[in-house]
């Protein structure tokens, strides 16, 4: 994908293959093997992905260690300036990027375009670590100073989800080489080519060769970045089972690690909750990317009698056009697997009181239509386990305690919702909530920059959140230094 993407509509292009990028330049995989990429919208192969191996992530180190060792002498400012150059790009190219992301994630056009806004608030947050970025210092004694600096940690590297292609790696990027450091990045072997995109954006910004390498492939790719003796920090954003097992094969190198994970959102609906606030916002964050998205709504907890907003969240679902207000399921495994849950739900006992299978969106793809599982009990997997589509269980409660009592049983932690018009009801549940992100009448709560992104239990493996200040801190190391310079009256336990 080294050429931009010309397509302005959904209409079926093909791609060629995404080769790595290394050190400033496209190379396939070492091996020469190479996995098939398909339009989830047309269900058609749109191209092909180099597949790599231990060799593929090793020539990246050593081009990224290469090119850290001028880099971390860099100032701070004139490696923020490399993202304001970038910002300006992504900007100009939001449209052509946009419809990249669509058709190799099958989202819509508006929400890829979105997904790329979002790209940029990150850049954004990039442009003012050369001023956020301070480290630091205080007089501890008389005439004794202690000094913080963020000290980059040397070559790094990020392994993404298909289903946010660009910005998942953004969360990444701007702290991390604002920080100094070289970066290899992994994205999803769904998704490969907005990838290569930005490899030509960074090198156009001014960016050195040799600070951003894309490495391609699946799970070989990703031991082998774990495995790195000589990769010092992996941030991962996947599903729980990938992440864990990452997490540890990357401590057990010494390497600092941040994996998020799946997730199993509950949204709380209190009888006294606005209707009009309420009823779209659910089916927003449910049916929004198809509910591929970790923020995702997945278990309606209704409490006491809140029919009324039931009845317009399902005409609300029912209004839902595939392929202008939602995008594909991103392939014929996930359709199985979303297929599945419904299919086990209904046997029993479930009503399906919005239907999504068999559903028939343009182009030939990859399609369920948005879903309402009501009656749901606890027993059944569709409310305990990831979906991931657009698909919504409704449990009935009687009262917030038993609400609360089902969120916080779950082994999930990554996003919960209470909709309510009560500020003591909001209280009530935001300081009850086993979830690292909340939100007020605010179905999908992601914490815009800067305030970090990060769920708790299950949604998350390591320390601190990816983005925002938090990821500055996670992607360099503080180095303290005490200075004293000439003899001092007073005495103290330092001598
Ligand atoms: P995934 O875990 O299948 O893949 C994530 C990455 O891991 C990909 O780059 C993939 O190539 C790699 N991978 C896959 N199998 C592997 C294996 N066996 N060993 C090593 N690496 C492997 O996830 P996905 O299907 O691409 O994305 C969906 C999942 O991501 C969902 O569970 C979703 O909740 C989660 N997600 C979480 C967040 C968050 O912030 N918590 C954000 C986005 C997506």
């Amino acid at each position: 994908m080294s050429k931009p993407f010309s397509t302005r509509s959904y209409a079926f292009t093909e791609q060629g293959e995404a080769l790595n990028w290394i050190g400033g330049a496209f190379v396939p995989a070492i091996g020469g093997g190479t996995l098939a990429v398909e339009n989830p919208r047309h269900a058609k192969v749109m191209g092909r992905v180099a597949m790599s191996g231990p060799a593929d992530v090793d020539a990246a180190v050593k081009a990224a260690a290469a090119a850290q060792k001028a880099w971390r002498l860099v100032p701070v400012r004139e490696r923020a300036d490399i993202f304001y150059k970038l910002k300006v790009l992504l900007q100009r190219d939001l449209e052509e990027l946009a419809w990249l992301i669509s058709h190799e994630n099958g989202k819509t056009y508006a929400e890829g375009k979105a997904s790329v806004e979002k790209t940029i608030e990150c850049v954004e947050f990039g442009c003012s670590l050369g001023n956020m970025g301070a480290g630091e210092q205080l007089d501890v004694s008389r005439g004794v100073n202690c000094r913080v600096d963020h000290e980059p940690l040397g070559v790094v590297g990020g392994i993404a989800p298909f289903n946010f292609p660009l910005m998942v790696a953004m969360w990444m990027l701007p702290q991390a080489i604002v920080g100094g450091n070289a970066f290899i990045m992994k994205p999803s072997e769904l998704v490969p080519f907005s990838s290569g995109r930005l490899a030509l954006l960074f090198k156009e910004a001014g960016l050195p060769d040799g600070l951003f390498n894309v490495i391609n492939g699946g799970a070989d790719a990703v031991n082998a970045i774990a495995d790195h003796p000589d990769i010092k920090a992996v941030a991962f954003v996947g599903s729980t089972r990938v992440g864990k097992m990452v997490y540890a094969r990357g401590s057990a190198t010494g390497k600092t690690m941040l994996c998020l994970g799946g997730a199993k959102n509950h949204l709380m609906i209190a009888p006294d909750a606005d209707r009009a606030l309420t009823a779209p916002n659910v089916v927003a964050s449910f049916t929004g990317c198809a509910g591929q998205r970790c923020m995702a709504a997945s278990v309606l907890l209704a409490v006491g009698n809140v029919d009324a907003i039931l009845t317009d969240i399902i005409a609300g679902a029912k209004k839902v056009r595939l392929g202008e207000d939602m995008g594909a399921i991103i392939n014929q495994a996930a359709m199985d697997r979303i297929n599945g849950y419904i299919n086990d739900a209904e046997k029993r006992g479930a009503k399906v009181v919005v239907d999504g299978r068999n559903a028939v969106g343009p182009d030939g793809g990859y399609w369920i239509g948005p879903t309402i599982l009501d009656h749901c009990t606890m027993d059944m997997p569709c409310t305990t386990e990831e979906i991931f589509g657009p698909v919504i269980s409704i449990v009935r409660v009687k009262t917030l305690d038993e609400a609360l009592a089902i969120e916080n049983a779950n082994p999930y932690g990554n996003a919960a919702c209470i909709y309510t018009s009560s500020g003591a009801v909001a209280n009530y549940v935001t300081s009850r909530v086993e979830a690292g992100m909340v939100g007020v009448n605010v179905g999908v709560p992601v914490p815009r920059e800067p305030f970090g992104f990060g769920g708790w239990n299950l949604s998350k493996f390591g320390a601190g959140n990816i983005t925002g200040y938090d990821g500055w801190r996670f992607w360099t190391r503080p180095r303290k230094v005490t200075t004293k310079w000439a003899v001092q009256s007073d005495t103290t336990w330092m001598g």
